[in-house]
């Protein structure tokens, strides 16, 4: 029997309080966070989507922290209970003990406005991953399709991909300046689209036209625009078990969850 195309590994359930170490703006509306702690001696993150919790206190300085009692999480009695937000592990360096993650500086968002203004030494609550769904890396082709919130994940695994792979990236950003360069060893085509200039992710992806063979479609970002691309591409005929397709935010919504995570 041909081996599954995905694993699930979950993970120990695990809260700690990072520390800003680095705080750069890699493009006008993303920025680069690093962070560490000496709890990140362990810090498990197998796959491109992982994400973690990033939990802020709005009042400003450290956030509480959850324990795992024997009912799940529980908050300390008392004490404010910190915002949390979803954010993808970009890159993890355990030599080091740090973690980056890139946020998009969007308009109104609290954990936009943190990163816009984080600074060495600000502190976060960082819970999970809690789990790493592992795509298989000897398919035929890869493509990943996503707006900014996605480019970490896309990212990531555009730079863990093995030499050779096939692998299609197409990507919705505002405007010009926030393209990003990627160093990779896969054969990689990126397709930036430009929404300053009107172009559509929607009307992008229902344009391209897929590579022969068995391949595993990522799609990421706004929820409605990711179910749509779904569906488009099942309409084609792709085996639905190779797409994942996941909101990561949604117009309106703060926190959004789309259930992927649980
Ligand atoms: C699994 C997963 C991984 C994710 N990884 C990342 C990541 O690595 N980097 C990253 O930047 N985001 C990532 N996101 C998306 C991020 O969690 C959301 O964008 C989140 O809403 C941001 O929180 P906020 O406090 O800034 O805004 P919120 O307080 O949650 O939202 C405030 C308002 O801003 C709107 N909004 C939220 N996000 C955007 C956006 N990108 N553009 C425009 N308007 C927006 C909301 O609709 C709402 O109206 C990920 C989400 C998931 C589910």
């Amino acid at each position: 029997m041909d081996r599954p195309v995905a694993e699930r590994v979950r993970h120990e359930l695990k809260f700690r309080l990072a520390e800003v170490v680095r705080a750069e703006r890699i493009t006008p509306h993303m920025a680069r966070i690093t962070f560490t702690d000496p709890s990140f001696a362990e810090f498990p993150s197998l796959s491109y989507d992982d994400h973690v919790k990033i939990f802020i206190s709005p009042e400003g300085g450290d956030p509480a922290l959850p324990v795992l009692g024997p009912n799940g999480v529980e908050w300390p009695a008392g004490a404010p209970r910190p915002e949390g937000r979803d954010y993808t592990p970009r890159s993890f360096d355990k030599q080091k003990r740090e973690l980056v993650i890139d946020f998009v500086l969007h308009e109104g968002g609290l954990a936009a406005e943190w990163a816009a203004h984080a600074k060495l030494g600000d502190r976060v609550g960082i819970g999970g991953p809690r789990g790493s769904f592992v795509v298989r890396n000897d398919l035929d082709f890869y493509v990943l399709i996503g707006d900014e919130t996605a480019l970490p994940a896309i990212g990531r695994r555009i730079e863990e991909l093995p030499a050779r792979t096939k692998v299609e990236a197409l990507v919705e950003v505002a405007e010009a300046g926030e393209r990003q360069t990627f160093t990779t060893k896969a054969y990689l085509s990126i397709t930036w689209v430009d929404r300053s200039k009107g172009a559509s992710l929607i009307n992008a992806a229902k344009e391209m036209a897929l590579p022969p063979g068995r391949g595993y479609i990522f799609i990421a970002g706004e929820g409605s625009t990711s179910t749509a691309l779904r569906e488009h591409f099942v309409d084609q005929g792709h085996d639905p078990d190779l797409i994942k397709a996941a909101g990561y935010w949604r117009r309106g919504e703060a926190d959004f969850d789309d259930g992927h995570a649980h």
